[in-house]
């Protein structure tokens, strides 16, 4: 397909809404060294990143540990502030404005689930006063609306309203899970950020979040960024794909074509590890094994940061920073072997 006839079919797709937009993110870490902690390099945890996420999608971003996707998710919503780019929400850039106003407007309605829901829960208080926290740091409601909002939560995530009184170490790791989830819900966000949050679950208790999840989306329209190492997961539950490499996104497609028409040689390498069921005719996918090791993002590789590991490596690749470029419709690569 001609980049004229691609073009021609993107103008033709009716407009997704925005919710959240990055141009060109970076977040690096100062490696600091010596007495006077003079810095001496830096971690590039994300190293500009170009992403669009749609209203109501589920959005996955995959990857290996240290690929920077928990990076990315904290840097969107300035937990962690970008060394540079700019970030836009529903239309607005919030890359600059002060704490107090972020926090009046964007981290009400983007709010995280994180993996560990036992480390982000106060063990000295109860669920009753974990839930209903942002309740009273924005001032609303009374004390008895705050309660009957608690208890409709807990009844929400699937969680019996008598809990409210007990502490977190009380549950198992899914219900802690669902607490974390009913925090989330409480301020009626926009937008979830997942940051691996069924990864410390047993497999039977991540399907049972992963629902729940869903059905709350379906409910409170929710847009999910979902962040996971595990690649079944995200093909299950998202709309659209990303993988991340080193601080980069090395490629960006809905789910199917991701899966099943993988362009990027990293995106075939790590789906050629993972058992797929195959459609009649379907050939078997080749295991293909990386060599070396995932290079220090404190020293990425210049050029395509891949290209250390990549079986098709030209000159090119070890010079030139691979464009981001949407080969088909709505499915971006980052790789030399496609420029014409
Ligand atoms: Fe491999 Fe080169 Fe493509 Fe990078 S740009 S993925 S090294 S072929």
């Amino acid at each position: 397909m001609t980049l004229a006839q691609n073009q021609t079919q993107i103008t033709d797709l009716p407009e997704k809404e925005t919710i959240l937009e990055l141009k060109q993110i970076r977040k690096h870490f100062p490696i600091k060294a010596g007495v006077f902690q003079k810095k001496v390099g830096a971690v590039k945890a994300v190293d500009g990143i170009d992403l669009k996420i749609y209203k109501g999608e589920t959005l996955g971003i995959v990857g290996e540990s240290g690929c920077g996707k928990s990076t990315l998710g904290r840097t969107m919503i300035r937990l962690y502030e970008p060394t540079d780019g700019q970030i836009f929400f529903k239309g607005q850039d919030i890359t600059r404005v002060s704490e107090s106003k972020l926090r009046q407007s964007t981290r009400k309605n983007i709010q995280m689930v994180f993996q560990d829901p036992f480390a982000s829960l106060n063990p000295r208080k109860t669920l009753r006063s974990i839930i209903k926290e942002p309740y009273k740091t924005h001032h609303l409601y009374s004390l008895k609306e705050r309660n009957e909002k608690v208890e409709q939560l807990l009844s929400k995530v699937g969680l019996h309203p008598s809990f409210a009184n007990r502490y977190p170490h009380e549950f198992s790791g899914g219900q802690r899970q669902r607490i974390g989830i009913a925090r989330a819900l409480a301020m009626n966000p926009d937008m979830i950020i997942a940051d691996e949050p069924v990864s410390a679950l047993d497999v039977s208790i991540q399907a049972q979040v992963i629902n729940l999840m869903e059905e709350l989306q379906e409910e409170f329209d929710l847009t999910y960024l979902f962040i996971s190492h595990d690649l079944s997961v995200v093909r299950h539950i998202s709309d659209r794909v990303g993988v991340m490499y080193l601080g980069k996104m090395m490629e960006l497609a809905d789910k199917h074509s991701l899966y099943d028409e993988p362009l990027h040689p990293y995106t075939q390498a790590l789906l050629s590890s993972v058992p797929v069921t195959r459609k009649k005719g379907q050939t078997k996918r080749e295991r293909i094994m990386l060599q070396g090791d995932l290079p220090s993002p404190a020293n990425p590789p210049k050029g395509c940061v891949f290209h250390t590991r990549c079986p098709h490596a030209k000159e090119i690749c070890k010079e030139k920073v691979p464009a981001f470029q949407e080969l088909k419709t709505n499915h971006f690569v980052a790789c030399h072997l496609y420029n014409a």
